[in-house]
C-alpha cells in the first residue's frame, strides 16, 4: 500500500487546491491588473497532465480537490477533467471534488458539474450591486452571476458565497448579503484582503477591513455561536442563533491555522506551494514530464512535502512594500 502524505510536523496532506489557469474573463482589482500578461498555454499543465497530477495526490492521501483559477470554467475542456475525477469519487478514494468560481459560467456549466459528482459549489460575489460590481470586477456583469447562482441551485448544488470584505466598498452591505444568503438558503464567507500580486501595496492596506471589526458589527444585530468546526484552513465559523446561518471567516494574515494546515496549492503550471503565506515551492512539472513513470513524480511530491513550513509569515504589520507576496492569487488558486 503507498505510504500517505504526512508533512514534518505530523500534518497529513489531505486536500489539495489546484488552479487550471491563469486566465479569466473578470479582472477584479484585488487580484488582477486590468492589462494583466498571462502565461504562453505550453507553460500550462495540460488537461492530461492535470488529471494524472490529481490522481498521484488521491493515491498518495488527498481526499479533498478543490479546483480553482483564474477562472476554472474558461480553460478550454475543463469539463474532460472533471469527467475524470469522477473515476476517483466512484470509487471511494475522492470524498470531494469542488471548485471556487466567479460564477459567470455556471449556466451553461452547473449541470455538467453536478453529474460529475460536484456537490457544493464556492462562488465568489463581493456586492449585490450592479455598478460596485463592474467597478470591483472591472469586466463583470453582475446579472450573469446572479443566473449563473440560480443554475446551480437549480442543478442541485450547495452554494456558498466567499465576499472579500473591502472597507469602504461592501461595509454597508454587510446585513443586505447576510440576508440574501439566508433567504436562498446559502452559506456566507467573508475573506480578508490579501496583499498578492504588485497591484499597489497601499490601495490593498487602504482597503483593509478587519473581520474582527466585521464580526463586532454582526454581533452588534445577532447573537453569534463559535462553531468548533474546522477545514483545516484559515476559516472559522459562527452560527447566528436567530436565523441559524452559518458564517465564515477567513483571516489568511492570521496564524491561527497553521498547526491544522492539511492543504497545499498546485499552480497552472505545476508549481507546489506548500504554505499561503511563504514563497517556497516545488516545480513538479519537470517530474512529470521527464517520466511516464508516475514513481517519479512521486518521489517529487514526497520531497516537497518533507518541505512543508511550520506556519507562515504573511502580516500586514511585518510587511514592506518590497517584501510582499509577488505572485497573484490568479496564479496560486486564492
Ligand atoms: N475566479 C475564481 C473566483 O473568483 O472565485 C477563482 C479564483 S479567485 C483567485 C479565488 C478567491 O480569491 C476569490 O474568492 C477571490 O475573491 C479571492 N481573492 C482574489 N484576490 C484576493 C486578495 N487579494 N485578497 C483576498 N482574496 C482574494
Ligand atoms: Fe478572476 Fe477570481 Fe481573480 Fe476575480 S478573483 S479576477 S474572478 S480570478
Amino acid at each position: 500500500m503507498t505510504t500517505p502524505l504526512i508533512d514534518p510536523f505530523a500534518r497529513p496532506i489531505s486536500y489539495l487546491r489546484v488552479s487550471v489557469t491563469d486566465r479569466c474573463d473578470f479582472r477584479c482589482v484585488y487580484c488582477m491588473a486590468e492589462n494583466m500578461t498571462f502565461l504562453p498555454k505550453k507553460e500550462l499543465l495540460t488537461l492530461e497532465e492535470l488529471d494524472r497530477m490529481c490522481s498521484t495526490f488521491i493515491r498518495l492521501g488527498v481526499e479533498k480537490l478543490r479546483i480553482t483559477g483564474g477562472e476554472p470554467l474558461v480553460r478550454k475542456g475543463i469539463m474532460t477533467f472533471f469527467q475524470g475525477m469522477t473515476r476517483h469519487l466512484d470509487a471511494g478514494r475522492l470524498r470531494e471534488l469542488t471548485l471556487t468560481t466567479n460564477g459567470s459560467q455556471l449556466r451553461r456549466y452547473a449541470q455538467d458539474l453536478a453529474d460529475c459528482g460536484v456537490r457544493r459549489v464556492n462562488i465568489s460575489l463581493d456586492t449585490l450591486d450592479d455598478k460596485k460590481f463592474a467597478d470591483i470586477t472591472r469586466w463583470g456583469r453582475l446579472a450573469q452571476v446572479l443566473d449563473g447562482i440560480d443554475a446551480a441551485q437549480h442543478a442541485g448544488l450547495r452554494v456558498k458565497i466567499n465576499a472579500v470584505a473591502l472597507k469602504g466598498f461592501n461595509e454597508d452591505e454587510l446585513f443586505t448579503m447576510v440576508e440574501w444568503c439566508a433567504s436562498r438558503d446559502m452559506d456566507l464567507t467573508f475573506i480578508e484582503v490579501m496583499p498578492m500580486g504588485d497591484l499597489g501595496n497601499e490601495d490593498r492596506l487602504d482597503q483593509y477591513w478587519p473581520l474582527s471589526d466585521l464580526r463586532a458589527r454582526l454581533a452588534e444585530r445577532f447573537t453569534l455561536t463559535d462553531l468548533a468546526e474546522r477545514s483545516g484552513g484559515p476559516a472559522r465559523y459562527v452560527r447566528l442563533n436567530e436565523s441559524g446561518q452559518k458564517i465564515g471567516f477567513i483571516t489568511p494574515l492570521t496564524h491561527n491555522f497553521c498547526e491544522s494546515c492539511n492543504r497545499v496549492r498546485l499552480t497552472c503550471t505545476g508549481e507546489l506551494y506548500m504554505c499561503l503565506g511563504q514563497e517556497d515551492m516545488a516545480d513538479l512539472r519537470a517530474p512529470l514530464r521527464a517520466s511516464a513513470d508516475d514513481a517519479v513524480l512521486e518521489d517529487a511530491i514526497r520531497r516537497a512535502i518533507a518541505h512543508k513550513p511550520k506556519g507562515h509569515d504573511f502580516d500586514y504589520s511585518r510587511q514592506k512594500v518590497d517584501g510582499q507576496m509577488t505572485r497573484h492569487m490568479s496564479h496560486t488558486g486564492g
